[in-house]
């Protein structure tokens, strides 16, 4: 391989211009170990650090075609988030000359807390509660949102989420492997990067197997496999997961998702550390969950096919947590050596 980088080309205009076009990297032990080709989207290179830059993107710009918020004119956008969403809706307010309201759990890594402040975010810390309670951090955000006559966001049910991914991520993904993908795998938060890649995919080709990634606790597993929503365990893992409801991004049609399947937090880590030390690939627990399942796939369909799978955000996100042996101990989960 030729060590020289190929020259850099294009301008673009902007933190909104610099989203998205990531690469689509071979994952080189994941795929010797299953003979299958497995590739992960960086998204972790995304101006602000996660795949959830394009969510935000594509949330405030269907705001301004809707004529909720107008480029230049004071406005606020208010939303409930695991935090990647609010820093990317953020980073697109500050470039847009908007407000951001954001409101977090504060059971969140101390690293993404930090960044929103940084960045400017007008932050609310609120407890971390289930969906059913109104405290819960969509609720409180809804209604601040109200309150305050601001926009809400409202990444959840709000398909411009999903229309981002449908409109780029999927695409991008089509035209890196000159359509030659067999399955994509990827785990839900909202359900905007799954339903939106896939739709995308299955557009141009309806033979490519969806599957849901799911972690320990959330009950989209059991959605998909029996219709009824039924949660069991839990997972450090966060930003994805949903223990008692269906987003509306994952709504009518299902997200034409084919199969699902469930990856623990070991086997997730396992692949995060791994990544990291032998391939100089840094990326959160989510990201570890994805290539954990998409080595999953891999194996059911045997050597040979392709699947493409995400790698939501880099691993500087969960210093204090997932590269933390005290808080991998406290969990029970084993430490890498060179953190031990
Ligand atoms: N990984 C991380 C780290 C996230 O923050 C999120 C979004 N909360 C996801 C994955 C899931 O993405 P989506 O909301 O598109 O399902």
């Amino acid at each position: 391989m030729d060590a020289a980088p190929p020259p850099a080309t294009g301008i673009v205009d902007g933190f909104e211009g610099a989203v998205g076009n990531t690469p689509l990297i071979r994952l080189r032990r994941a795929s010797a170990a299953t003979g299958c080709e497995i590739l992960g989207k960086a998204e972790f290179m995304n101006p602000g650090g996660s795949v959830k830059d394009r969510a935000g993107l594509g949330i405030i710009l269907d705001a301004e075609r809707r004529g909720l918020l107008t480029p230049g004119k004071p406005g606020t956008i208010v939303e409930g988030t695991a935090g990647n969403t609010g820093i990317g809706i953020t980073l697109v307010a500050n470039a847009r000359g908007y407000r951001s309201v954001i409101v977090v759990p504060e059971t969140q890594s101390r690293e993404k807390i930090d960044f929103l402040r940084m960045i400017g975010a007008d932050l609310r810390l609120v407890p971390a509660k289930p969906f059913s309670d109104p405290g819960n951090y969509v609720h409180v955000s809804r209604r601040l949102a109200e309150e305050m006559g601001a926009v809400h966001a409202n990444q959840f049910d709000n398909t411009a989420n999903r229309a981002a991914h449908e409109a780029t991520t999927g695409p991008e993904i089509w035209a890196q492997t000159d359509g030659r993908v067999d399955a994509f795998t990827c785990s839900c938060g909202t359900g905007g990067t799954l339903a939106g890649v896939a739709r995308a995919l299955k557009v141009r080709n309806p033979g490519v197997r969806i599957v849901l990634a799911d972690p320990m606790g959330s009950a989209l597993y059991s959605w998909v496999k029996t219709g009824t929503l039924k949660a069991e365990g839990s997972s450090i893992t966060e930003g994805i997961g949903q223990a008692a409801r269906v987003p509306g991004n994952l709504e009518p049609d299902r997200a034409l998702i084919d199969d699902a399947l469930q990856v623990t937090d070991e086997e997730a880590l396992e692949q995060v550390f791994d990544l990291q030390i032998h391939e100089g690939i840094s990326v959160g627990g989510s990201a570890g969950i994805n290539v954990a399942a998409a080595i999953k796939v891999a194996k059911a369909l045997g050597p040979g096919h392709r699947i493409v799978t995400i790698l939501c955000d880099g691993g500087a996100r969960y210093q204090s947590k997932l590269f933390n042996p005290e808080f991998l101990r406290g969990k029970g989960l084993p430490v890498p050596p060179w953190l031990a």
